[in-house]
């Protein structure tokens, strides 16, 4: 049976090293790591999202702001909003959930952002320095993914990696980084056009799946003894007592079990790690902005 690879350990062990990190920066300095957390509107996921990243900010010790705003904010308001937290010294990392509303350009609001306090690397010039190797912020989803492959000691130089979807905030980052100088991979990035999708998931040594298709990945699909990554969040239903909705990854989990080598539930998988990475993202821009006096 395959070892599972628990995002919520992993989670834990990094938000217990950020701790201390953070507890140095503020005796060595007198600074702790700012983030603050624009919402728009309430959308429930947005909500419980946006409440859970404040929550671990203020446990790790950061100067957190959460930032609410109406639904029917202007889009123009929604930016001056950001040119003032870019002019914040005590604000490292700058996170404004999506989804927008739709009267709102969500390209113009990441790009109102200022790139060195885009925590959530999806500003263009993060993503471009990201693709020439000068990496500041990864995005959290993929970064997550990384330190799961490294922490579980699973070998990515050389390995044959398949990475299934090539959505910006997922898997197009994943697979340049994985296949960056210095990681080494060898990577395939398959989508819907992809002509035999199972025959090049079974050659991948470690096969990372972003596509959003509840159990599209069959067991048959994966060579025996690979490292599965399942990014996959999908709603299948709702628990009838508790009336939560119930997920399900992009892997038929119970079957992969048994071909996997190492693998990720859903919950408690990757989901966990992808918070983890913002505030790693929101010290990290910490650490530069007291490196460069900024
Ligand atoms: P997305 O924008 O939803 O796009 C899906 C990608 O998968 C597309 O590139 C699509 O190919 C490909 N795809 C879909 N069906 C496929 C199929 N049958 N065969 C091959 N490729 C297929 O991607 P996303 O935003 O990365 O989300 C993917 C999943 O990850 C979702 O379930 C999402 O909820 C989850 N997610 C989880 C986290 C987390 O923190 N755990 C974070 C982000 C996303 P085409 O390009 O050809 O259309």
């Amino acid at each position: 049976m395959a070892e599972i690879i628990s995002g919520t350990e992993l989670r834990s062990a990094i938000l217990d090293e950020l701790r201390t990190e953070v507890a140095a920066m503020r005796a060595e300095h007198g600074i702790v790591p700012g983030l603050v957390t624009i919402l728009v509107g309430e959308n429930p996921a947005s909500v419980s999202y946006v409440s859970l990243k404040v929550r671990t900010a203020l446990e790790l010790g950061f100067h957190e702001v959460q930032d609410n705003q109406p639904a029917d904010i202007s889009e123009a308001d929604l930016l001056a909003l950001i040119a003032r937290y870019n002019a914040d010294p005590a604000i490292h990392g700058i996170l404004v959930q999506l989804p927008l509303p739709p009267h709102i350009d969500e390209t113009k609001v990441i790009n109102a952002i200022d790139p060195d306090k885009d925590v959530d690397g999806f500003h263009p010039v993060n993503l471009g320095r990201l693709l020439i190797g000068d990496e500041r912020f990864p995005p959290c989803t993929p970064a997550g993914i990384r330190e799961m492959l490294i922490r579980s000691g699973t070998p990515i130089a050389g390995a044959e990696v398949v990475v299934v979807g090539r959505s910006n905030i997922v898997g197009k980052p994943i697979a340049v980084m994985l296949g960056q100088k210095g990681t080494d991979a060898t990577v395939t990035l398959v989508h819907t056009r992809t002509k035999d999708l199972a025959g090049h998931c079974r050659r991948a040594d470690i096969l990372i799946v972003a596509a959003g298709v509840p159990g599209l990945v069959r067991p048959e699909w994966i060579k025996p003894g690979a490292t599965v990554i399942d990014v996959g969040v999908n709603r299948i239903g709702f628990n009838e007592k508790t009336g939560k909705p119930m997920l399900s990854g992009d892997v038929a989990f119970a079957e992969a079990c048994k071909v996997a080598g190492k693998i990720t539930p859903v919950p408690g998988g990757v989901g966990p790690m992808t918070i983890a990475m913002l505030m790693k993202n929101t010290v990290l821009s910490a650490k530069w902005h007291l490196a460069t006096n900024r």
